[in-house]
């Protein structure tokens, strides 16, 4: 009940930003000697920290007195970085130092080009590792494409980056920093951040593009879990007539069309030139617009997504990555293909948005999920298993000392 209570209690700070001791116990229906003692657990910790601010001025005084007496509020720590975030990318691996409290936008602190081997990546993070700030990090928190088994801490199959399924990425992550490591699939990274940002989604379809074509799904508030570490491939679901050979081994898979390799060698063969830079493609569609080929994509990008929507019984699709930089005429020819061929616009409303990444937010929330206040059944720590993730077995270590479940 302890963990429910200061779980329920971070979810709401998470969402509100800012509060008050006695804003949360009211938001949440908690007695205030609860919240206050949760509160005064989570700061000891250092998952919150206090903040000057003003409480609201009593009703009795409107019209005098604007502001009331300083009150102390709350907010999850913004000040000392907790985690080390990785983006493990196709062409280019991403690095920072992140505290429990997030801000909208993603800003890496460091980048390179992410190598063809796992020692080479090790290498090039060892590198990285020396100039970070040495602090007592609580986790590494990685985003990674692929079919991953993020609670065993496993890539199980990765499309555009095989060596991946060959190491125990883990255990490499923790030959640089020797603390617990969290493997995060890259598209649930994006929903985890997109819900993080937007507490009032509970049900959507994100859909991103980029090197490669994902997707993952969020019901009732939840990320959506399989029995199989497998959702939302839309990306490698075959277009009939198309023949590129896709990195998964399959041939005419969605992906080959519509991500942004995809969409310049389409446009490149359209033109016959070479292939142009992402720019020059999105100066030269501004002017001319939807091309054919382009719209041919588009429509079998639709038809993918609409029966992901008639399948899975949700009418927000929320896209991420490269389409959105298009011209808007892209999107707009998309929206209108995926309300075509979706059942539920015959009689109700498909909404249907872009967003920028969140990636950095959806991997603290997944830290915070994962490490700070575990709570899935499915999760090692939630069951009072000392380890507290799959990936927390490097000699030497104990549960983390700011883990909430060590305490409860
Ligand atoms: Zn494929």
């Amino acid at each position: 009940m302890g963990r429910l209570n200061r779980r329920a209690l971070l979810t709401r700070l998470q969402h509100l930003g800012v509060a008050s001791r006695a804003d949360l116990a009211k938001s949440l229906g908690m007695s205030q000697p609860t919240a206050g003692k949760i509160a005064e657990e989570l700061l000891e910790l250092g998952v919150l920290e206090e903040i000057d601010g003003a409480e609201p001025a009593p009703a009795s005084s409107k019209g005098r007195v604007k502001l009331g007496r300083p009150g102390r509020l709350l907010r999850l720590n913004r000040t000392v970085p907790r985690f080390v975030a990785l983006q493990l990318g196709v062409s280019e691996t991403c690095v920072s130092t992140l505290c429990l409290g997030v801000s909208f936008s993603d800003n890496w602190q460091h980048r390179f080009k992410t190598p063809g081997s796992a020692e080479l990546w090790a290498h090039r993070l060892k590198a990285i590792a020396s100039r970070l700030p040495s602090a007592a990090y609580w986790g590494v928190l990685v985003s990674v494409p692929g079919i991953v088994d993020d609670l065993a801490g496993r890539v199980l199959f990765s499309p555009n980056l095989h060596w991946t399924e060959k190491v125990d990425l883990c255990r490499l992550v923790q030959e640089v920093w020797a603390v617990p490591v969290v493997l995060v699939q890259e598209e649930r990274a994006l929903a985890l951040g997109y819900q993080h940002l937007h507490p009032r989604a509970r049900d959507f379809l994100l859909v991103d593009f980029g090197e490669s074509v994902g997707a993952s799904l969020v019901v009732s508030g939840q990320l959506y879990d399989n029995l199989l570490p497998i959702c939302a491939e839309l990306g490698h679901v075959p277009v009939l007539g198309n023949k590129r050979p896709c990195g998964c081994g399959a041939l005419g898979c969605l992906e080959t069309l519509v991500s942004t390799r995809g969409l310049l060698q389409s446009f490149a063969a359209a033109h016959g030139g070479l292939v142009p830079t992402w720019e020059f493609m999105i100066e030269t569609l501004a002017i001319r617009g939807v091309e054919p080929w382009l719209a041919t994509t588009l429509d079998a990008t639709s038809v993918v997504i609409a029966g992901a929507l008639n399948v899975l019984g949700v009418r927000t699709v929320v896209v991420t990555g490269s389409l959105p930089d298009l011209p808007t005429a892209v999107m707009a020819h998309l929206s209108s293909a995926i309300r075509r061929g979706s059942i539920y616009a015959r009689f109700g409303q498909i909404d249907i948005e872009t967003a920028p990444r969140h990636r950095t937010a959806g991997l603290v929330a997944a830290g915070i999920d994962r490490l700070v206040v575990p709570m899935s059944n499915r999760d090692p720590a939630a069951r009072g298993v000392a380890s507290s993730s799959a990936c927390d077995r490097h000699p030497g270590h104990s549960t983390p000392k700011h883990s909430v479940a060590a305490n409860s």
